[in-house]
């Protein structure tokens, strides 16, 4: 008999505030995924294991989603209840491994639906879909997700979607006054994913950019992405009110630690085409780390942007700037995933930073926080003059 402790996939994968341990809340496990990362880019993601649960058959959008799986030739297997069991191995890699690999179509959780605020990118996030199939070792994600990372899509769009017009002219960081008040109420759909990592399987993305179109108001969507399959968004009918950014960095960090994404030129091309097809678009640089040779590799980073942005008519891009950092939880789990990684995350050379609920982060020290500010907007300002600095962090 099968003994396996089931999965809640009504759960949300990650947890609003950050846990006091491991990932999972068990002591920390070397779990070393460093080998799951494929050597080269895919180009798109095909799960090796996708489950809808009942209740996600019934929404219209969840069979669209099935429908769309299957066509691109994988079974779809559908579960009894919310329960899912086969994710656990042999080993907790092995567990790990397959759950990274795994898609699950659900009904959002409630928690989900109750939108909370953002800033400084926007003011209230709303999620599509939860969990990430790449591979980035410094991955913000990891301090907060509750268990095993099985991927869940959302199958209520159309509810989630319409519940939105609730928070029409709400929110504390564009839509009162400012700077970016033009932008209306923004709305952040990537906080706990990567959508173009996933659009391909669900189109949700794609249905939210014209929900967006087609809602003649103060609005914006926003969300980011390391990957350039923008190709299915090009003829939607934006309207202007969906923001898409390309989350890039210089090529030491793309090559070294951001397994299983898009290649830097490959994402810069797609921030060209969605320009070109009249997107406002902008530029996520995330994380910033003071590499040595840092003014170097990021300067060859602006470089390329200019490029990609050179001759485009009208052009509005905005950039938001990231700097790296780390909570204790976060590191324990990155560590236990890649327990090999090159990655700086020495608390010895960091600042703490105390979050609202009491958590810390580590930051790099004040001087290295000035230094790397004054440098990004000086040259951001020289290099790309008509780009808006959204904030630094
Ligand atoms: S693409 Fe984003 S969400 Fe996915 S692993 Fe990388 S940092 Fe995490």
């Amino acid at each position: 008999m099968d003994h396996e402790p089931a999965l809640d996939l009504g759960e949300p994968l990650a947890r609003d505030q950050p846990l006091p341990h491991s990932a999972s809340g068990e002591v920390s496990l070397e779990r070393d995924l460093s080998d799951l990362a494929p050597r080269r880019p895919a180009r798109r993601w095909l799960p090796r294991r996708v489950v809808v649960t009942p209740a996600a058959l019934e929404e219209p959008h969840g069979a669209g989603v099935v429908e769309r799986v299957e066509s691109l030739g994988i079974e779809v297997e559908r579960l009894r209840s919310n329960r899912l069991t086969g994710v656990r191995g042999e080993t907790d890699r092995e567990t790990y491994a397959r759950a990274k690999s795994t898609m699950a179509i659900v009904v959002s959780p409630p928690s989900r639906r109750r939108l909370q605020p953002i800033a400084p990118s926007a003011d209230w996030r709303v999620d599509l879909a939860e969990g990430c199939p790449a591979h980035c070792q410094y991955c913000y994600l990891a301090g907060s997700l509750s268990g095993p990372p099985v991927t869940r899509v959302y199958a209520d769009l159309d509810a989630i979607l319409d519940g939105l017009a609730d928070y029409l002219g709400t929110g504390a960081v564009t839509s009162r006054s400012g700077a970016r008040a033009h932008e209306g109420t923004t709305f952040e759909a990537s906080c706990y994913t990567d959508p173009l990592a996933l659009d391909h399987l669900t189109g949700s993305w794609q249905r939210a950019v014209e929900h967006f179109g087609a809602w003649d108001a103060p609005v914006q969507l926003r969300w980011t992405t390391k990957f350039d399959d923008v190709a299915p968004f090009l003829g939607l009918d934006h309207a202007g009110r969906t923001r898409v950014r390309l989350s890039v960095n210089c090529l030491p960090v793309t090559r070294r630690w951001e397994g299983g994404t898009s290649p830097l030129e490959a994402r810069l091309a797609a921030l060209r085409r969605l320009a070109l097809a009249g997107y406002p678009v902008g530029l996520t640089i995330a994380p910033i780390m003071p590499l040595d040779g840092w003014t170097e590799h990021y300067g060859h980073l602006l470089d390329l942007v200019e490029e990609a942005v050179r001759h485009v008519p009208d052009l509005d891009l905005t950039a938001e700037l990231i700097t790296h950092r780390f909570t204790a939880s976060s590191r324990e789990v990155l560590l236990g995933w890649y327990p090999r990684t090159t990655l700086e995350m020495d608390e010895a050379r960091r600042a703490a930073k105390r979050g609202k609920f009491g958590n810390v982060k580590h930051v790099y020290p004040q001087e290295v926080m000035a230094e790397l500010r004054t440098w990004f907007e000086t040259r951001i300002g020289e290099r790309l003059p008509s780009c808006r600095v959204l904030y630094w962090t």
